[in-house]
C-alpha cells in the first residue's frame, strides 16, 4: 500500500481540480501558475480592448470605449477609464506589452510603467526595455524607486513638471458639518504630506505610551491634529487681526459656568457647547466680562484677563513639570492649568488649587469624570 503524505484524501478519478486533495508542491505550482495564465489573460485583453477602441467596434450607443465598458463589463468609471489608459498605452509600449503577455510583468507592474511614461512618451520609447527588465526582477518597492529615479533622470524638466503637477494639486478643506462636527479632507504633495505624517504620528505616538490609553488610531491622530493647531494659536507667532490674536471665543453666561443648563453657551456665536466644556475652557483662558441687560443691551465690557496669571503658570511648570494625570507624560506646553475647584465656584487661582493637565486629561477632569480625576 502506498501512503501518499501530502494528500489527506485518497484522489478520485475526475476530482482532481479539488484543492484539498492536491499534495502540497502541485497545490503551489497550480497557484502560481495560474496567476501567470490570469496575467497573461489580462495582456490579451487589453490587446483585444485596444482594437475594440481603435475600431469603435461597440454598438454606436456609446459614445466612447469608458462608456462601452461601464455597460457592457459593469466597470466603474474609474477602472474604464483605467482599462482604456492602459489597452492604448501598451500600443505605444511594444516592449511592455511583449513582457505583459508572456507574464514577466504583473498588471501593477504595467500600470507603474504606463504612468511613469507620461513623464516623458520620447524617453520611456528610448528606455522600455531596461525599464521593463527592472520591473520584471524587483520587487513592486524597488519598481516604483527605479521608475521614480528614471523620472528624474531621464527628463529633469518633465520630472519638476510632474512634482509641480503633484504640488499644485495639494488642496485642503474644513468645513462644519451638521451637529458641529468639523470634516477635514485633502490631500497634500509628497513632501508637505509627509511632514504632517510625521507631526502628527510623533504626537500621537507619544500618547501611546500611557497605558490606560483607550482611544483608537484615528482618535489619536485626530487629537493630535488638534493640539498642534491649539499650540500655534497659543505659543506660536501668531499674526494679530482687528487688534487681538484669532482664538476661540466662547460666549457663555456666569450661570452656565456655575452649572446651570440651558443658559447660552457658544463657540464663536454659531457652535452651541456643553457648560461643562465651557468650564473647560475656561479654567484656563483669557476671559472678559460683559454686563448686559436683557438679550442685546450692553451695559459695560471689562478689560480681558488671563485668568491664570503668567507667573503662576510658570510656577506650576515648575511644580508639575507635565501633565498630573497618573501614567501621562505630556510636557507642560501641551498642558492647560486646571482648576481643581473651578474659579466659578469661587475656587481660587492659587497653586494650592491648580495642576497641569494634558489636554486629553483636562477634557477627561471635565467631561468624562469617569477616570478624570487630577491629583490632591
Ligand atoms: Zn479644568
Ligand atoms: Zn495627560
Amino acid at each position: 500500500m502506498t501512503t501518499v503524505l501530502d494528500s489527506p484524501k485518497a484522489r478520485q478519478p475526475g476530482d482532481e481540480l479539488s484543492p484539498e486533495l492536491l499534495a502540497d508542491s502541485e497545490l503551489v505550482d497550480r497557484y502560481v501558475d495560474g496567476r501567470r495564465r490570469v496575467t497573461r489573460l489580462e495582456a490579451e485583453n487589453a490587446a483585444l480592448l485596444a482594437e475594440i477602441d481603435r475600431r469603435r467596434a461597440y454598438e454606436p450607443d456609446f459614445f466612447t470605449t469608458e462608456a462601452f465598458l461601464q455597460s457592457r463589463v459593469a466597470d466603474s468609471g474609474k477602472a474604464a477609464r483605467r482599462c482604456v489608459a492602459e489597452a492604448r498605452g501598451l500600443q505605444e509600449y511594444p516592449s511592455v506589452a511583449m513582457a505583459y503577455r508572456a507574464a514577466e510583468i504583473d498588471r501593477p507592474r504595467v500600470a507603474m510603467l504606463l504612468a511613469a511614461s507620461r513623464v516623458s512618451p520620447g524617453l520611456f520609447q528610448r528606455d522600455q526595455e531596461m525599464l521593463v527588465e527592472t520591473a520584471s526582477t524587483h520587487t513592486m518597492a524597488g519598481t516604483h524607486q527605479a521608475l521614480e529615479y528614471w523620472k528624474q533622470q531621464a527628463d529633469q524638466v518633465a520630472a519638476a513638471a510632474d512634482a509641480e503637477h503633484l504640488h499644485r494639486r495639494r488642496h485642503l478643506h474644513a468645513s462644519q458639518s451638521l451637529g458641529g462636527m468639523v470634516r477635514i479632507d485633502g490631500e497634500l504633495d509628497p513632501i508637505g504630506g509627509r511632514t504632517v505624517i510625521i507631526a502628527l504620528r510623533s504626537l500621537a505616538d507619544a500618547g501611546a505610551i500611557d497605558r490606560v490609553d483607550d482611544r483608537t488610531p484615528e482618535q489619536r491622530r485626530a487629537d493630535a491634529l488638534v493640539e498642534l493647531c491649539a499650540d500655534h494659536l497659543q505659543h506660536g507667532d501668531v499674526a494679530e487681526s482687528g487688534g487681538s490674536k484669532p482664538q476661540v471665543i466662547v460666549t457663555v453666561s456666569l450661570d452656565a459656568l456655575r452649572g446651570r443648563a440651558g443658559e447660552p453657551c457658544e463657540l464663536d456665536a454659531e457652535t452651541v457647547i456643553t457648560p461643562e466644556a465651557a468650564r473647560r475652557i475656561a479654567c484656563d483662558a483669557s476671559v472678559s466680562r460683559v454686563l448686559m441687560r436683557g438679550e442685546s443691551e450692553v451695559l459695560d465690557v471689562g478689560r480681558t484677563t488671563r485668568v491664570v496669571p503668567a507667573a503662576i503658570r510658570r510656577a506650576l511648570v515648575v511644580r508639575d513639570k507635565g501633565c498630573t494625570h497618573p501614567g501621562c507624560d505630556r510636557p507642560h506646553h501641551w498642558c492647560d492649568v486646571h482648576h481643581v475647584v473651578h474659579w466659578a465656584d469661587g475656587g481660587d487661582t492659587g497653586l494650592e488649587n491648580l495642576v497641569l493637565l494634558c489636554r486629553r486629561h483636562h477634557r477627561t477632569a471635565h467631561e468624562g469624570r469617569t477616570s478624570g480625576q487630577s491629583r490632591e
